[in-house]
C-alpha cells in the first residue's frame, strides 16, 4: 500500500522496518528479525536506486500522519504499521519496550484514536524466522482511557504484552536471499 507521505519528515537513522518487516520477494528474502543484508549502519539501503517495489512503498505511519518525533519507531521501540488503517485498524508494533510506553504522548494518541473508534491492535516480533504475534486489544484499553487512567493504561499495555510473549510463534519458512543487481 502506498499513503501519501508527510512532505517535511524522513527516517533519519531509523532502520527498523529493514530489521522487523517481513520480506520473501524473488529478489531480496530475509527471516523475520534480521536486517536486511543490504542496510549499511549509519547510512540506510545501499541499493537505494534499484530496491523492490515493496520498500519503495512501505512505510510505517510515523512517515505519514503528525505523531511526534518520539514515535520515531528507533526512538520509541514502536512501529505504527500502515495495514489496516483502511479499515480503521491500527496496529502497534513494539518491536523494543521502551519508557515511551509510559510516555503521556503515548497514552493520548492512543486514547484519542479508540475514542473515535478505531480499532488498536498491539503485536510483538518472536525470535529470528517466526512471524510476529498480533493481538486487538481495544476492548481490553478501553476501560483505561475511559477512566483517564494512564497508570493503569500501561498497565493494561505492558499485561498484554507479556501475553503475546507467551505466543507460539510459527516459523516463517524463509531462507535469505539477497538478488537485487
Ligand atoms: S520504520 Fe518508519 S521511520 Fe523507520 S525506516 Fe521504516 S519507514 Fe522509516
Ligand atoms: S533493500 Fe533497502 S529498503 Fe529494502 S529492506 Fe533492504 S535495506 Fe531496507
Amino acid at each position: 500500500m502506498s499513503l501519501p507521505l508527510l512532505p517535511d519528515r524522513t527516517c533519519g537513522g531509523c532502520v527498523e522496518c529493514c530489521r522487523v518487516i517481513p520480506l520473501d520477494l524473488p529478489e531480496l528474502a530475509k527471516p523475520t528479525g534480521q536486517l536486511c543484508g543490504y542496510c549499511v549502519d549509519g547510512a540506510g539501503c545501499s541499493v537505494h536506486e534499484i530496491r523492490p517495489q515493496t520498500c519503495r512503498v512501505w512505510f510505517c505511519l510515523w512517515r505519514v500522519v503528525e505523531l511526534s518525533d518520539d514515535w520515531r519507531p528507533d526512538r520509541s521501540g514502536v512501529i505504527v504499521r500502515p495495514d489496516g488503517v483502511e479499515r480503521g485498524e491500527i496496529t502497534l508494533y513494539v518491536v523494543r519496550r521502551s519508557d515511551f510506553l509510559a510516555d503521556m504522548d503515548f497514552f493520548a494518541t492512543i486514547a484519542g484514536w479508540i475514542a473515535e473508534g478505531v480499532e488498536v491492535a498491539l503485536s510483538v516480533p518472536g525470535p529470528v524466522g517466526t512471524y510476529p504475534a498480533r493481538a486487538v486489544v481495544t476492548d481490553w484499553l478501553r476501560p483505561a482511557v475511559e477512566e483517564g487512567d494512564p497508570q493503569d493504561f500501561l498497565a493494561r499495555v505492558l499485561a498484554s504484552l507479556d501475553r503475546l510473549a507467551e505466543h507460539d510463534f510459527q516459523p516463517d519458512g524463509v531462507t535469505a536471499r539477497y538478488a537485487v543487481v
